[in-house]
């Protein structure tokens, strides 16, 4: 019998599971979202002052509270008074930033509408991050990530020569999907280099900075001090949230950057809003407490979705251990796994596991335009599922991984 007669029929057993399972998105549990279930009656009837006597049940306070602000201040390693605190999403601030300077430009710099603008886009990425620009017109060019960070000297040659390259995407800690975290080196590099574009743009995506999967639990780097001692103060923009520490329906998001971009972007965010939530911003003081407060709450976290990540990880090397050209990454923290599969064959892997009922991030999402042309890319989000599905989830993956490399003719 060869090999592959024997994967097929893996692979009809699996079929004849009828699993309905989904690692397409990095959402949290639900336990994880009990764990600020509390919230849900703060800051509570009667208490609707901050700090300074504001009526947060108002209009107003564009900045987002200063208490909250001071707490994810210290975590981000952001100065106070280059933070701001705002509503849910953090992604939408990135669009915000985008259309900001498509319409009116950014450090004096002419807008980006009306004249060809490309991104780097270091690659595995974010998908959502690329449907961005692909959405606005922006265009993409992939440059290489490793362990540490992209290719800098890749970057450092683009930037110089093209003057239409007006920034770069960056998830510098636990990166979407790779778990690649920046070092000092790399990030010294990039906010230094010189550009062509007088307002390239540095994307500084932290959404991962708390999520922390080990007890090592590494203060994020002073990126927007870096960028000022390198004589490039408005380089970076910075983005973080708590969609993944409290509420992803419900969190606070904030953006960083010099004194000069904070005002950039309250200027045009002026005409958008009257305010934040600051109810919400309240709730999550009250919560919190202080920063101790939140890095104590994201141990909790990591007590529910570290067992799954080392449960994802025990299958993998059990099953793929010996797969030839198969590797996966070992995050120490965010929401995702990147599994490279043979090439030519992640697409397959994808099919083979949706008809078995196992959803998976489609194959070249984490490429511009969707094209991996290595076609090698799998993205794996295990922390939303339970432990006994994820378990059957990854289980029937092995077994697409291995099917689909099977049916490859040999050369
Ligand atoms: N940035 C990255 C790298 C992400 O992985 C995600 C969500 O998965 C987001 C941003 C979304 O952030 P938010 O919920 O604050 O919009």
């Amino acid at each position: 019998m060869t090999e592959a007669t024997d994967f097929q029929r893996a692979y009809d057993d699996l079929l004849g599971q009828g699993l309905a399972l989904d690692l397409t998105r990095g959402k949290p549990a639900p336990e994880q979202l009990d764990l600020a279930e509390e919230m849900l009656s703060l800051p509570g009837a009667g208490d609707h002052l901050s700090a300074a006597g504001v009526d947060v049940r108002n209009y107003g306070g564009d900045q987002g509270l200063p208490e909250l602000r001071e707490i994810f201040a210290e975590l981000l390693n952001v100065p106070v008074a280059q933070l701001l605190a705002l509503d849910n999403s953090s992604l939408s601030l990135m669009h915000d930033v985008l259309v900001y300077s498509l319409l009116h430009g950014r450090n004096g710099a002419e807008p980006w509408a009306g004249r060809s603008v490309k991104f780097l886009c270091p690659v595995p990425g974010y998908d959502r991050h690329f449907a961005l620009c692909e959405s606005m017109g922006i265009e993409m060019v992939p440059v290489a990530l490793g362990e540490r960070g992209p290719d800098v000297e890749q970057i450092a040659a683009l930037v110089a020569e093209d003057p239409s390259i007006v920034g770069i995407w960056t998830v510098p800690t636990y990166a979407n999907p790779t778990g690649a975290v920046y070092d000092e080196e790399t990030v010294r590099a990039l906010v230094s280099m010189p550009t062509a574009a007088p307002d390239f743009t540095i994307m500084w995506d932290n959404a991962y900075a708390l999520h922390h999967l080990t007890d090592e639990e590494p203060a994020p780097i002073d990126v927007h001090g870096l960028a000022a001692a390198a004589g490039n103060p408005d380089r970076v923009i910075s983005f973080a949230s708590t969609s993944k520490i409290t509420f992803a329906g419900a969190g606070v998001a904030f953006l960083g950057g010099s004194v000069e971009t904070i005002a950039w972007f309250r200027n045009y965010a002026g005409f958008r809003s009257i305010g934040p939530n600051k109810v919400n911003q309240l709730r999550h003081v009250r919560f919190f407490g202080d920063a101790e407060g939140v890095r104590a709450h994201m141990r909790r976290h990591r007590e529910i979705i570290a067992p799954k990540f080392d449960l994802a990880l025990r299958i993998l090397q059990e099953r793929l251990g010996d797969a030839e050209a198969v590797r996966w990454s070992h995050p120490a923290g965010g929401y995702f796994i990147t599994l490279e599969v043979a090439d030519g064959t992640a697409t397959r892997v994808v099919q083979l596991a949706k008809e078995a009922g196992i959803a998976l991030t489609p194959a070249g999402a984490s490429h511009p335009y969707r094209n991996d042309p290595d076609d090698r890319v799998i993205r794996l989000a295990p922390t939303m599922p339970s432990l006994a599905q994820l378990e059957a989830a990854i289980e029937g993956v092995a077994i697409c991984v291995r099917l689909a490399a099977a049916e490859v003719p040999s050369q």
